[in-house]
């Protein structure tokens, strides 16, 4: 099992750049660990109503890391899909990125995905989450910086990219190349002019048992 913690409040508020929100969330592992449970997901869509979001529909998926299932599912509803849209996702990083995968609108994830020790399960698809407690795929346009970019940058590419290729792998795309092309296909690019805090690299952490959430203040070098 992937675990995941929602996010708070204002860091979803955040990255929600869109007024109209589809809210999708994943039956499986998410909802294991409370974070798609309808308790959840009311709280979080009353929340965004209150600052002005429209909620236009709440779609619930039994395994998000199933492509086929939300390609199903979500052709049935093509047509909600204006332009001033995005998609709130209440899965693990790998759910996030398979929706992103399927659908070329704005995704944000509304979980940090965290590392609790001990193995992660294989995985067929090219899906990648290192459960680095941070979620950065709601400004990379759904591909994880961790896990693309070979040095885990988040604030954009390391200027060694060569051809879209990475400088320490030539056979391998450069993460941040992807994520440029991404953003650039949804019409997000703006997003790229957003500063990315330092990571807190005690979220990486495995600790053997579910933390409390820890919250990093840079200014004062402190948790919150
Ligand atoms: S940024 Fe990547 S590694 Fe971190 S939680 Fe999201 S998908 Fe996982
Ligand atoms: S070339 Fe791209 S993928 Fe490689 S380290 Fe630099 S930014 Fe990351």
């Amino acid at each position: 099992m992937i675990y995941s913690e929602l996010k708070i409040f204002e860091e979803i508020l955040k990255i929600t750049k869109e007024e109209n929100l589809l809210l999708l969330a994943c039956n499986g592992c998410a909802e294991v660990c409370k974070v798609s449970d309808d308790k959840s997901i009311s709280e979080i869509e009353e929340k965004l109503k209150t600052n002005g979001k429209k909620i236009k529909r709440i779609i619930k998926i039994d395994f998000m890391c199933n492509k086929n299932l939300i390609v199903r599912k979500l052709s049935r509803f093509i047509n909600d899909f204006s332009d001033n849209f995005g998609i709130l996702v209440f899965s693990c990083g790998i759910g996030v990125q398979c929706v992103s995968n399927v659908i070329e609108k704005p995704i944000y994830p509304a979980t940090n995905t965290i590392y609790l020790g001990g193995f992660q399960g294989l995985w067929p698809g090219e899906e990648r989450c290192a459960e680095c407690g941070m979620c950065y795929l709601g400004i990379t346009g759904g591909i994880c910086p961790i896990t693309f970019c070979t040095k885990q940058l988040i604030n954009g590419p390391c200027g060694g990219t060569n051809n879209g290729k990475c400088e320490i792998d030539s056979e391998k795309d450069c993460g941040w190349a992807l994520i440029y092309e991404k953003l650039k296909r949804i019409e997000k690019l703006e997003i790229l002019k957003e500063y990315q805090e330092p990571r807190n690299y005690k979220l990486c952490e495995p600790t053997g048992k579910i933390r409390k959430k820890i919250f990093y203040d840079v200014d004062k070098n402190e948790e919150l």
